[in-house]
């Protein structure tokens, strides 16, 4: 069955919900019912009580009799006609008792009758003795007595007619008790158990149709940024099936993206730079007069064009390292270095610059500092460096480079006396195209990516780049390189 995530949020509120309420429902008819028998047994309990205490009332009434025909003095007259006076008063809460069983109202009326008649016979009897005298002696006595006992046995048959069933009742109660208190712990324990069984069914399927799912589906943008291929589709119709087919679709599209963006960059490293190196190469040769001798204006000219062209192939470098970078293909490969050969290397590839704005490039570093790093790329980093400085530092200026062993790393510095960079500026220069602007149109002869290639190629060397600053004074350029 293919089932929506909210249909299972749904069955995983409701299914436990339903069985809570079933358990709920059986547990209480169960304790209502056990309740209703506990009920039953005081009510027989209570009726058989009442029912006893009839007997006992007509027995101490016909004793109260025999007594008043022995000697009715006021104590015993009155004492009979209190024990008589509480008959009615049984009937009526027996009555009462059993007003709700059909069957026990008709043993009642017996009791009823019988009551009536063993009264009416205690009646006559005490009219008689009233008449009489000659009732009053021990014999006279003694058939009175015959004649009551014969009225209250026939009451007590009937008695145990009325209370027969409750008797019954009152003897099956305790085991009709203790079998509502096994039910009960049975339900209790059956409802954990079956509890724990559905807990752990709803663990298992919200595991195997959701959580499980979801681990693919995270699984898959992990493999997408590693650039991995995905899982096969997870399957089904819900929203995690409809999720993981955009995932698809969404890599489809970016191997195609990426795909187009290497047919890209192929073309812009060997379409367009071999050519354009090839035209500054030539364009150089024909500066140097090799093939005749050119105008003032020519070489202005053939200038203008080599600086252009120098500055697209530096333009194309640039995003071709930044590529690099970002694919993850930026290595470095690790030799000893002297910092000397490093910086004179990068000054002299400056030079021409710094001649044209008649600026001075100084060497600092007591000793060589030796230590371990990729030649081309910290080359390329301080080239980049000095070329900034000199870019940016006003014409005759001064621009320092110079190196320090500081602890177990080498710190090596550009210093310039240009305008410096602001500090809200510090440290976004070394993100891609964060140029600052001062309106100098500088900016527009960079491409704002230098530094984000140098710091990437020091970061992979393990170090960390930087820049102190006073604005107007000047700027200091900083990396740091771990030695070895
Ligand atoms: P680009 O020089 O090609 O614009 P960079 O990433 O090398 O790109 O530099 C980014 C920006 O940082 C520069 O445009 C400039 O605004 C600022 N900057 C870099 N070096 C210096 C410096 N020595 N003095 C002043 N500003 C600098």
């Amino acid at each position: 069955m293919q089932l929506k995530l909210t249909h299972k949020l749904l069955i995983i509120v409701f299914v436990p919900l339903t069985f809570e309420l079933a358990f709920v429902f059986v547990l209480s008819d169960l304790l209502h019912k056990a309740e209703l028998e506990l009920n039953r047994e005081t009510h027989s309990k209570a009726v058989i009580a009442e029912s006893n205490e009839l007997v006992k009332n007509l027995y101490d009434t016909s004793s109260a009799l025999v007594a008043y025909a022995v000697s009715p003095s006021q104590q015993v007259t009155a004492e009979y006609l209190r024990r008589l006076e509480m008959i009615p008063a049984r009937l009526r809460s027996l009555e009462l008792l059993v007003s709700s069983s059909r069957l026990q109202k008709a043993a009642f009326d017996e009791v009823y009758g019988a009551t009536n008649k063993a009264l009416g016979l205690l009646k006559s009897i005490k009219d008689d003795l009233d008449a009489g005298e000659n009732v009053r002696n021990l014999a006279s006595a003694g058939g009175l007595r015959k004649r009551v006992t014969a009225a209250v046995s026939n009451l007590i048959e009937d008695i145990h007619e009325l209370v027969a069933e409750e008797r019954q009742i009152e003897e099956i109660a305790p085991q009709q008790q203790a079998r509502f208190r096994e039910l009960i712990v049975g339900c209790l324990v059956g409802g954990l158990v079956l509890n724990i069984l559905l807990a752990m069914a709803m663990a298992l399927f919200i595991s195997s149709s959701t959580v499980n799912r979801l681990r693919v589906l995270m699984d898959n943008t992990r493999r997408m940024v590693g650039r991995q291929e995905l899982n096969p589709a997870v399957g089904g119709t819900d929203e995690i099936a409809h999720l993981d087919a955009t995932f698809h679709e969404m890599a489809r599209e970016l191997a195609l993206a990426e795909k187009q963006k290497q047919e890209v960059i192929s073309m812009v490293s060997h379409d367009l730079r071999s050519p354009l190196m090839s035209l500054d190469f030539s364009l150089t040769l024909i500066g140097t007069g090799k093939y005749g001798e050119l105008s003032e204006r020519g070489l202005k000219e053939l200038n203008s064009a080599e600086n252009s062209a120098k500055r697209l192939i530096r333009l194309i470098n640039d995003l071709l390292d930044i590529e690099k970078i970002e694919s993850g293909k930026l290595n470095v490969l690790k030799t000893p270095l002297s910092f000397r050969i490093l910086a004179d290397h990068s000054a002299d590839a400056v030079r021409a610059l710094a001649v044209s704005k008649n600026i001075e490039i100084l060497i600092e570093s007591a000793d060589d500092i030796e230590f371990a790093g990729d030649a081309d790329r910290l080359e390329q980093v301080i080239i980049n460096l000095l070329g900034n400085a000199i870019k940016f530092s006003p014409n005759g200026s001064k621009v320092v480079i110079r190196a320090e062993e500081k602890g177990n790393f080498v710190e090596i510095r550009v210093v310039d006396e240009g305008p410096g960079i602001p500090a809200d500026y510090r440290k976004k220069v070394f993100e891609r195209f964060q140029q600052v602007s001062r309106g100098d149109g500088k900016e527009k002869e960079g491409t704002g990516l230098g530094l984000a290639i140098s710091r990437a190629i020091v970061e992979a060397h393990g170090g960390s780049i930087g820049v102190d600053s006073e604005e107007g004074k000047g700027s200091s350029f900083w990396i740091r390189l771990p030695e070895a």
